[in-house]
């Protein structure tokens, strides 16, 4: 692409915010008096090339970026995280909770497959040289007079106009196979291909890697998944590459029928996670042992592996509450995450499950535990009883007012109450 083209889209203020464009140009300008060869890279660059609106920016410098970003803090402000051993750097902006990542150009190498990369500094060309894709292996030079230069030494413009997803080498997927969870997300994304040798690759040697990924490199890339619209087309083409018995011998397919149900409705009060009502649609029929094996694996944290687990228990107690009074069901279901009913009522359409989360979880007895006070009886356990039993009357419909209520409530004092 031309370099005025490029400046376009740049420019333009429905691919980058105006705001992005400004900092963007104090980096440039920065970069430049320091001398400093400065450039975009990554999903920056493809998504522009396909005119998508771009915002998160990876900034790359020839040279040492901590010291880079020590600058930029100087004269603009904000904050800086450093991590030296990989001589990068996160730039908190000031007046914003924006950050933006400044990384010094770098070659790596693997010492063994599936490992973190051995990383020294180097030129912009052995970084583009180290990336995935060819697609995301392009860069726009942006200090000084190089502002708006592109950087394509792998050809990945004419990979995006063919849209196709290539790796930079054989050995690609072998020395890193998150890779090939990226390539799926990218080709289902796009609508792209992965190119015929690059789909080769994805053979039974980098599978083989797979089970030396640590745990959370693996959740990461099915947390990224997860997080796109056509996750469940990307999450089944995982799964037809035999992906995920290398993963864990037990984790299953993925439910195809399930699919539609990643859309959250919003109407319902309930805290939510896509990745997490994902999980638990593709682990709840399987064992307690399985499903608190495959959290190790994955790395889930004790609350989600419990929230999965109460998925299948609530499936499988299921017969066994229909046709329950409202207030066996709530109290049944009140100790489990929202979130796992919410899942088990996706699946089964189970009327009382989604009557417990609108309506029965909300109903509360006006009397208190001061009224049973002022009524001279002495705070113990009795005390939750009561308010137990007068919640129960509400839920089964035997109580519908105040007056009701305080009917009832003698007749429990006086011994009448029939619960
Ligand atoms: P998106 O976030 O839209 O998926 P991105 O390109 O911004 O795309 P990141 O995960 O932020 O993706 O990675 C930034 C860049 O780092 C990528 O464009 C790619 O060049 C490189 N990269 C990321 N993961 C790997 C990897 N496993 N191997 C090699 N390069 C990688």
């Amino acid at each position: 692409m031309q370099k005025d083209d490029l400046l376009r889209l740049m420019r333009d203020p429905n691919l980058l915010p105006s705001e992005k464009q400004v900092l963007l140009s104090d980096i440039a300008s920065q970069a430049a008096a320091m001398d400093l060869p400065c450039y975009i890279v990554g999903g920056f660059v493809r998504d522009l090339l396909l005119r998508e609106p771009v915002n998160d920016l990876d900034i790359i410098v020839e040279g040492d970026a901590i010291r880079f970003g020590e600058s930029l803090v100087k004269k603009f402000g904000g904050k800086l995280t450093l991590h030296d051993k990989f001589h990068t750097a996160i730039w908190h902006l000031p007046n914003s909770s924006d950050t933006l990542d400044l990384i010094t150009a770098r070659k790596e190498t693997y010492e063994r497959p599936g490992a973190l990369p051995t990383v020294i500094p180097s030129t912009i060309d052995d970084d583009l040289h180290r990336r995935d894709f060819t697609i995301n292996s392009m860069a726009i030079r942006i200090d000084g007079d190089h502002f708006g230069e592109l950087l394509d030494p792998l050809s990945g413009q004419a990979d995006l106009e063919d849209g196709l997803i290539r790796v930079l080498h054989p050995r690609s997927f072998v020395d890193d196979p998150t890779r090939i969870f990226r390539a799926i997300r990218y080709e289902a994304r796009y609508s792209f291909n992965l190119e015929p040798l690059t789909l080769n690759l994805v053979n039974p040697e980098a599978l083989d890697v797979i089970p030396k990924l640590s745990g959370e490199r693996i959740r990461h890339e099915l947390d990224l998944i997860f997080e796109e619209k056509d996750s469940s087309q990307m999450i089944l083409r995982l799964g037809e590459f035999g992906v995920f018995k290398k993963i864990h011998p037990k984790l299953p397919l993925f439910n195809a029928d399930y699919s539609d149900f990643l859309e959250m409705d919003p109407t319902l009060d309930i805290p939510a996670s896509r990745t997490v009502v994902a999980y638990m649609l593709w682990l709840m029929d399987l064992s307690e042992s399985e499903i608190l094996s495959i959290g190790q694996r994955l790395y889930f944290t004790t609350d989600q592996t419990y929230s999965i687990w109460a998925v299948s228990q609530l499936k499988k107690s299921l017969p066994f509450l229909t046709g329950s009074s409202p207030s066996v069901w709530t109290y049944a279901l009140e100790k489990l995450p929202l979130l796992s009913i919410y899942v088990v009522y996706l699946v089964t359409r189970e009327d009382a499950l989604l009557d417990f989360l609108s309506i029965w979880r909300h109903v509360k007895p006006h009397t208190t535990g001061d009224d049973l006070k002022a009524r001279g009886l002495e705070p113990g356990p009795r005390f939750g009883e009561i308010l137990h039993q007068i919640r129960a009357a509400w839920l089964d419909g035997e109580v519908s007012n105040k007056e009701e209520e305080n009917d009832f409530l003698n007749s429990i004092l006086n011994g009448h109450s029939s619960r």
